[in-house]
C-alpha cells in the first residue's frame, strides 16, 4: 500500500497532556527540553494516512536523561513497547524545542529516530513516528516507513491537527504552502483575519450527499476559498430533485450528483487550482469511506441511517469532526403542514455523537443493510408519520439548514469570541425559535466513546465491501449474502450487548 500524504490527529486532552509535559521546563523559563512516547494507530484513507495519537505514556523515574537536550532510556522504551502491543498500537517519540510554530529537525533528532524506527516497526508492525512541539505547542510530525533492506526513510506529514474542544491544525509549508491573499475574498479576509483564512483555505473538506443540502454546503465551501473539497456521493439526479438541487437543470437528469456540483463547483472556486475530487461511491462501502478519510473535516448531508452511523463512527474512532445537519418537515393528514424542523451540530469526541443525539436509530441501520428501506412494499407498510416514510423537503429549508451547517463549521474553525462551540442548535419553522444546547453528552453506554481514537481497528464491520451492490436490493440478493449480512448485524449488536453487560457488570 503507498499513500502519498501522511498526517497526525490528537484529541484535545492529549495535546493538553503532551503540552504539560514537553514544555515544562521551558516555561518556567529553563532551556531544556523534554520527551516521551505515545500510542496511536493507523487511519487509512485513499491517499493519505493519518496516525491518530490516543495514549501519552509519560516518563516515570529514571527513563530519560534531561541534559539541555533529553533522550530516553532502554527501559523506558521496553515499556512502551509493552503497553503497545498490549494494546496493538503503534509508537511515536515526541519532544519540544526552544522555538514556536512548526519544527524542523536537527542532525541529532534525525539520528535517533532512525535508529530507533527498526525495533519499533519489529515490535509493533507499524512506523516509528516522530513529533517534535514548538513553545506555543504547535507540532510537525514525520512517520518513518521502511522503504528497502534496513532502509527507513522520513516521510514528513503535511499537517498535525488538534480537535474537540480545539480545532488546531500546524501545517507543514513546503507541503501545504499558506495561500497567497487575493482581491477576490477581499472580504472574506477581512471578517475573520489572515491566519483563520489560511487555516480554513487548507482544510480538506468532504461533503457527503450531494442532494439539496450537501450541494449548498460546498457551493459555500468553494467561494470561501477552501482548495480541497471531496464529493461523496452514488446517486444520480433525478425529476424529483430539480425544486431543490443547486446545480442541476433538467439536462442534467441521469447525471451522477458529484459530476454535475462539481463542475460548478471548479467554475466557482475562488482558491487558485481548486481540487474537486468526485466521488461516486456511498460511504457505507470500503472505498467511500476511504475518500472520507481524506478529509480534515466531513458534512453529513446524508438523509438516511447507515451512513449516518458510519459517519459517526469516523467523528469517533478516526478523529474527523462531522458537521451534522438535516430537514425534518410534518404534515398533517390533511396535508396541510403541521410544522418543520432543521439543525446543526458537530460530532467529535467531547461533544454528543450523533446515535446519542438520536441523529440515526441502530434498528433503523439494520433495516438498511438488510435492504429493506429500498423496498416500496416495506416501506408502505409503515405508519404514514414514520421517520422513514418522510421525505419532504425545501430548497429554502434546505438553504437555511445548509447555513446553519456552515456557521457550525466556521465557529469550529474561526471562534467568534472565543466560543467554537454554538451548541446543538435547532431551528423551529412554526414558532421562530432556536434552541441550542451546550450541554449534551454521549450516554455512559455510548460505543463510539468507547471505542475512541481506535481509527482502522474500530472492533465492529460498519461499512461494506466495494463488491457489494451499491444500492443492495432485497430481492437479487442471493440467500448467502443475506445470510452473510445477518450474521454480520448480529455480531454488531451482540457486541454492543456484550460492552455493555461488561460495563454493568463492572
Ligand atoms: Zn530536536
Ligand atoms: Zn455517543
Amino acid at each position: 500500500m503507498s499513500s502519498a500524504d501522511y498526517s497526525v490527529v490528537m484529541t484535545s486532552e492529549v495535546a493538553a497532556v503532551l503540552r504539560r509535559h514537553l514544555l515544562q521546563h521551558i516555561r518556567k523559563g529553563e532551556p531544556q527540553e523534554d520527551l516521551c512516547f505515545a500510542l496511536w494507530k493507523p487511519s487509512t484513507g485513499e491517499t493519505r494516512t493519518t496516525a491518530v495519537l490516543k495514549e501519552v505514556v509519560l516518563p516515570v523515574a529514571n527513563e530519560r536523561r534531561l541534559h539541555g537536550g533529553a533522550s530516553f532510556l532502554p527501559n523506558y522504551l521496553d515499556r512502551v513497547a509493552e503497553a503497545a502491543m498490549s494494546r496493538n498500537a503503534g509508537i511515536a517519540l515526541l519532544h519540544s524545542h526552544f522555538t514556536p510554530g512548526w519544527q524542523g529537525m536537527s542532525g541529532e533528532d534525525v539520528d535517533t529516530e532512525r535508529s530507533t524506527a527498526p525495533s519499533i516497526l519489529g515490535e509493533t508492525g507499524l512506523p516509528l513516528i516522530g513529533l517534535t512541539m514548538g513553545t506555543d505547542g504547535a507540532l510537525s510530525a514525520r512517520f518513518w516507513p521502511r522503504v528497502g533492506r534496513r532502509e527507513y526513510e522520513r516521510r514528513w506529514c503535511g499537517s498535525v491537527r488538534v480537535v474537540g474542544d480545539d480545532f488546531d491544525v500546524t501545517f507543514m509549508e513546503e507541503l501545504a504552502p499558506t495561500p497567497k491573499f487575493k482581491e477576490m475574498l477581499k472580504r472574506t479576509y477581512s471578517a475573520w483575519g489572515e491566519e483563520k483564512q489560511h487555516t480554513l483555505a487548507r482544510l480538506h473538506c468532504g461533503v457527503v450527499g450531494v442532494g439539496s443540502v450537501g450541494a449548498i454546503v460546498a457551493e459555500s465551501l468553494a467561494r470561501m476559498g477552501v482548495e480541497t473539497i471531496s464529493l461523496i456521493d452514488f446517486d444520480t439526479v433525478e425529476e424529483h430533485n430539480l425544486d431543490r438541487l443547486l446545480h442541476a437543470s433538467v439536462d442534467d437528469i441521469g447525471r451522477f450528483k458529484t459530476d454535475v456540483a462539481g463542475e460548478q463547483l471548479r467554475k466557482h472556486a475562488t482558491a487558485d487550482d481548486a481540487d474537486v475530487r468526485l466521488n461516486r461511491k456511498s460511504v457505507t462501502r470500503e472505498s467511500g469511506l476511504r475518500a472520507a478519510l481524506d478529509c480534515d473535516v466531513l458534512f453529513s448531508c446524508v438523509d438516511r441511517p447507515w451512513p449516518r452511523q458510519v459517519l459517526n463512527m469516523v467523528a469517533f474512532a478516526h478523529h474527523i469532526p462531522v458537521v451534522d445537519g438535516g430537514v425534518h418537515v410534518r404534515v398533517k393528514p390533511d396535508g396541510s403542514i403541521r410544522g418543520a424542523e432543521w439543525g446543526a451540530h458537530v460530532a467529535i469526541p467531547g461533544r454528543a455523537c450523533l446515535e446519542c443525539l438520536g441523529q440515526f436509530d441502530p434498528a433503523n441501520v439494520t433495516l438498511e443493510r438488510q435492504g429493506l428501506l429500498d423496498d416500496p412494499t416495506y416501506i408502505e407498510r409503515l405508519p404514514e408519520d414514520h421517520a422513514l416514510r418522510r421525505n419532504e423537503n425545501v430548497f429554502g429549508f434546505a438553504l437555511s439548514a445548509s447555513g446553519m451547517m456552515i456557521c457550525q463549521f466556521l465557529s469550529m474553525v474561526v471562534r467568534p469570541a472565543g466560543i467554537g462551540n454554538p451548541g446543538v442548535q435547532t431551528y423551529h419553522f412554526a414558532t421562530g425559535m432556536m434552541d441550542s444546547d451546550v450541554s449534551s453528552t454521549c450516554t455512559a453506554e455510548c460505543l463510539y466513546c468507547e471505542h475512541m481514537g481506535t481509527g482502522d481497528r474500530f472492533p465492529f464491520p460498519v461499512v461494506e465491501a466495494d463488491e457489494t451492490n451499491v444500492e443492495p436490493r432485497v430481492d437479487g440478493v442471493p440467500w448467502w449474502a443475506k445470510w452473510r449480512r445477518s450474521v454480520r448485524n448480529w455480531l454488531w449488536f451482540w457486541g454492543r450487548a456484550g460492552s455493555d453487560a461488561g460495563r454493568g457488570s463492572g
